[in-house]
């Protein structure tokens, strides 16, 4: 079933209880007023001759936002092949086929906006199913592709095969500032909403048990990159997990940290003064960890074991935080919403980790007002749970209904509210 536009229809939907994306507090019994592909008004009366679409028994959201998904990985699991294979046995064609279903997938669980922070090796393709979902020919979210990403030489996979053979990369590698801009430029010239970089790659544990990450691009070649988007309006997402390339990607005036394992006090402090945003993806983390007795296995346990209070500290300091999951790297089948969970496990409140995946997204994308909320003037993207995710923040796996951009896609309201 495709999304179908409801143009020149005004379709009022009744919400038993409604999170607005903005307001702390949730109201009952409210009408949302949809005209077309926006919001008209939210009241308590359902205007003349419009259709009545009633989620008087669900729980009531703006269409949610993962701001770090790859439609173009499909778990990695080792067990499958990994990353690798992904690059070395799949053509493209196959996977456009499978990225197509991961979009799907994110649209069925009520994210109606994705930021896909790069194709991992298959080209300008999100740009391609953007445009596949924009003509209505596929069903998806909105994307915000970033294209192909930015690493440097060493700085990136496919890895470890015999120096004598050639093996694609998972990103565009580049070395020296001159390098960095021209590959901003031509991702930008070929569709990138956003310029992904990744400014930390290996990680290991010092002798003192510490998580060490390589740095990968220098400070000229991050200003290079961050001043050749910002001149053309976008902006740059920084994979760091701590240490040299993190504080790199500051000090470049990055406006993301993705991931951020292990922000030190004075990267907060940085983050802070410079409005930096912070994506913290925490579930991926605990996927496909190498056997504990490994030098492998110990390095992933210890970025588990930082993670969560870098992400406390970062959250008490005021950081701003946005909802992102690195889909993907788990598999599809997996649910996004498992994210919520994880930030509430870490002391953040239920609302506002739903604030972080709707209005805080939305302020990331610079799209405050448009995605994220549910007011006048919003684009019509609206998604329902059964339950209240605010007492048990695990609703929100429980999607029922999703409208995009004023086109229902997905109702199960009725069917499922009549079993309970
Ligand atoms: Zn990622």
């Amino acid at each position: 079933m495709l999304t179908t536009a409801l143009l020149a229809t005004v379709v009022a939907i009744k919400a038993g209880t409604l999170i607005d994306g903005r307001s702390d507090t949730p109201r009952t019994n409210q009408v949302i007023v949809v005209r077309d592909n926006r919001v008209e008004s939210v009241g308590t009366t359902v205007p003349d001759g419009a259709k009545v679409i009633d989620l008087s028994n669900m729980t009531v959201l703006p269409g949610l936002i993962d701001t770090h998904t790859h439609i173009f990985l499909q778990g990695e699991d080792p067990a499958l092949g990994g990353y690798d294979v992904q690059l070395l046995k799949y053509g493209i064609a196959y996977r456009a086929a499978r990225a197509t279903v991961s979009a799907r997938r994110a649209l069925e669980q009520g994210f109606t906006t994705i930021r896909d922070m790069e194709t991992e090796g298959a080209g300008y393709g999100d740009v391609e199913l953007k445009q596949a979902i924009e003509e209505g020919h596929i069903p998806g979210p909105r994307i915000f592709g970033c294209t192909r990403g930015i690493s440097s030489t060493g700085g990136y996979p496919l890895e470890g095969y015999a120096p004598e053979i050639e093996v694609p990369k998972g990103v565009q590698i580049v070395d020296g500032p001159v390098e960095a801009r021209k590959a901003a430029r031509e991702q930008i010239d070929k569709g990138a909403d956003w310029i992904k970089v990744y400014m930390t790659h290996r990680s290991w544990l010092d002798k003192n048990g510490n998580l060490v990450s390589q740095p990968t691009l220098t400070l000229e070649e991050i200003r290079a990159i961050v001043d050749e988007a910002h001149g053309q309006k976008r902006k740059v997402a920084c994979h760091a997990y701590g240490g040299e390339g993190l504080h790199r990607a500051l000090d470049g005036g990055c406006d993301s940290i993705e991931h951020g394992l292990d922000l030190d006090d004075a990267a907060i402090a940085q983050m802070v003064r410079q409005g930096t945003w912070l994506v913290p993806t925490l579930s991926v983390y605990y996927d496909h960890n190498a056997p504990a007795d490994t030098p492998a296995g110990r390095r992933d346990r210890k970025r588990v074991a930082v993670h969560g209070p870098s992400f406390q500290k970062a959250m008490k300091a005021g950081v701003k935080i946005a909802f992102g999951t690195d889909a993907g790297g788990f598999s599809w089948s997996e649910p996004i919403a498992q994210e919520f969970g994880r930030m509430t496990s870490f002391g953040m409140s239920p609302i506002e980790a739903i604030e972080c995946a709707t209005s805080r997204a939305a302020e990331l994308l610079d799209m405050q007002g448009e995605l994220g909320v549910i007011a006048p003037g919003a684009y019509a993207d609206i998604v329902a749970v059964a339950g209240d995710p605010l007492k048990d923040i695990g609703a929100m796996k429980d999607v029922r209904f999703v409208m995009k951009n004023g086109g229902v896609f997905l109702n199960s309201s009725r069917a499922k509210t009549r079993d309970e």
